[in-house]
């Protein structure tokens, strides 16, 4: 940063999703998520750093050089379902032909024909209407400008799929369709998703688990019905997110995120937290994962 300031985006970061596994990664908007999953993709700015390992099969993504990303990674091994699906098409020209240049960058198909098959078969797997093809993305509703995107995704067939806030903007029934949809490309048990997301609600309808991430920190990570359901998070951030929800108690969080630059040494949710006590000046282990010092307990643990 500005006068050699170095700021911790992402911090600690430990997690693993399996073909035919949904991870939610969730939390509020600056909390490093999106840092996360540029990080995955080589896509970090010039002037960031990432240590540690990312592996996907025999590949270490934080470790491959750009050439590797570009010919091997993206598209192919990480297939991103990007946010603001509409500003990620290129305006000036057709689904169709934005997917078969697609199919031409990262599949075998060579043949017109076999790359205009390509490109249907794509569509048709994002559910995208192939007599829709034709159209510029400026003439498409939100709906199916997210499946277009998606349909681009999903071309390389890779095994891991990222999709990046992909239900921002979106009303509510079509957010659960879109949900479902990407849900549906995991089933088959050959590809990976990880989602990445504020929306508490596409969170419980698509994921397996859940991991919470709060100032650059994975705080939680756990079984989703768990999460959701009975007995219910157990740091009291992921406990608090849950209740701000309308259908919930519709209580807010207290209080601001923290700045990354200016965190504490202990734990970063302590100025919100109505568990604190002094152990908190120093930063919680994660253990059984969880990161705090005072987790709630499980009402049957503690009987
Ligand atoms: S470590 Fe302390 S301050 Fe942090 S969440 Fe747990 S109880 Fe709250």
């Amino acid at each position: 940063m500005p006068g050699g300031r170095r700021i911790a985006a992402v911090t600690d970061a430990h997690f693993d999703v399996a073909a035919g596994e949904c991870l939610a990664l969730i939390g509020e908007s600056g909390c490093g998520k999106s840092v996360l999953a540029s990080a995955l993709l080589g896509l970090l700015p010039a002037n960031a750093q990432a240590a540690g390992e990312a592996r996907l099969g025999e590949l270490n993504l934080l470790a491959a050089d750009e050439r590797t990303l570009a010919r091997t990674v993206r598209g192919r091994m990480v297939g991103l379902v990007p946010q603001s699906p509409a500003a990620h098409l290129t305006p000036v020209r057709t689904i169709r032909s934005q997917l078969e240049e697609t199919v031409g960058a990262l599949t075998d198909a060579r043949e017109r024909t076999a790359v205009r098959a390509a490109a249907e078969a794509a569509a048709e797997r994002a559910a995208f209407p192939t007599d829709h093809l034709g159209l510029h993305p400026h003439e498409l509703s939100g709906g199916l400008a997210q499946r277009a995107a998606t349909a681009l995704a999903l071309v390389g067939d890779a095994p891991l799929l990222l999709a990046d806030e992909p239900t921002t903007g979106l009303d509510r029934d079509l957010v659960d369709h879109t949900v479902d949809e990407l849900r549906r490309h995991v089933d088959d048990g050959r590809r990976a998703l990880l989602v990445i997301t504020h929306d508490l609600a596409a969170a419980e309808r698509i994921a397996d688990r859940v991991a919470v991430m709060y100032a650059g920190r994975i705080i939680e990570l756990t079984d989703a019905k768990r999460f959701f359901g009975t007995p219910g998070p157990r740091h009291p951030y992921s406990r608090g997110l849950l209740q701000a929800l309308p259908d919930r108690a519709f209580t807010p969080v207290p209080g601001m995120p923290p700045e990354l630059g200016d965190l504490p040494d202990g734990c970063a949710f302590a100025p919100r937290c109505d568990r604190v006590t002094d152990a908190c000046a120093v930063r919680p282990p994660t253990i059984d994962g969880v990161a705090c010092h005072q987790p709630h307990v499980p009402e049957r643990l503690r009987a």
